[in-house]
């Protein structure tokens, strides 16, 4: 059952736009921890507080900010490439992602109330986007995914749930974005959508609330019961 707070938002919606790395998945941690270990590879620090407080961006968007912050320059597409590549080698060792189990409940009520079920994911990894649509696959179909691969800019900016309502022919009032991300609350947020937070990860709720959440859920057990 979904608690009333969000109900009464939900129905007046005809959709979600789902995040799927810490709203579908519990994956962050294993994401925090790659790129912890694949920067301190070539001797970068980048701690897993600061993987959560960028969730969200590109890959490249990522390890520019690193270099900047660290090497005051961008990192050469070469050095993008090392390390993303050392990422994806380290993440690949740990145990697929797990869905969460609220999500899967969100989603049967949503299925049987007829609402649409959208993704909208900076991933454009095809292992990821492949296990998706088999853990979820009674919600979700390909040509409701919006991902790293369809747009140029990724979080924060609005270009992924732009894209998203584009591609529904949804307006913006019209559906709600469940995010876990402060970039990805601002990227929702940006492009005019009610934003309902959860959070996941090891930020501080301050920092959702902050990015411009409507609602905030501490875990999946506080939004569905
Ligand atoms: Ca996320």
């Amino acid at each position: 059952m979904i608690i009333k707070e969000i109900g009464e938002v939900l129905s007046q919606k005809k959709g979600v736009f789902f995040d799927m790395d810490g709203v579908l998945y519990d994956s962050m941690g294993a994401h925090a921890d790659a790129w912890n270990k694949a920067f301190h590879h070539f001797g970068i620090d980048f701690p897993r507080e600061m993987v959560y407080q960028n969730e969200g961006r590109t890959a490249k968007s990522t390890i520019n900010l690193v270099f900047q912050k660290n090497e005051d320059r961008l990192a050469t597409d070469f050095e993008i490439e090392q390390i993303y590549s050392k990422k994806t080698e380290i993440i690949a060792a740990y145990p697929d992602a797990v869905p969460f189990e609220g999500a899967l409940m969100l989603m049967a009520d949503l299925k049987r109330e007829g609402k649409a079920i959208w993704v909208v994911t900076g991933s454009s990894q095809d292992k990821y986007l492949e296990a998706l649509l088999n853990d979820f696959k009674d919600y979700i179909s390909a040509d409701r995914i919006i991902s790293g691969k369809n747009v140029k800019h990724g979080k924060p900016h609005p270009e992924p749930y732009l894209a998203a309502l584009d591609k529904s022919g949804f307006l913006a009032h019209e559906v709600l974005v469940i995010e876990n991300a402060p970039l990805g609350v601002e990227s929702a947020k940006a492009a005019g959508i009610f934003t309902v937070a959860i959070n996941t990860g090891i930020l501080d709720d301050r920092i959702l609330w902050e990015s411009g959440a409507d609602l905030l859920f501490s875990d999946w057990q506080n939004l569905v019961e």
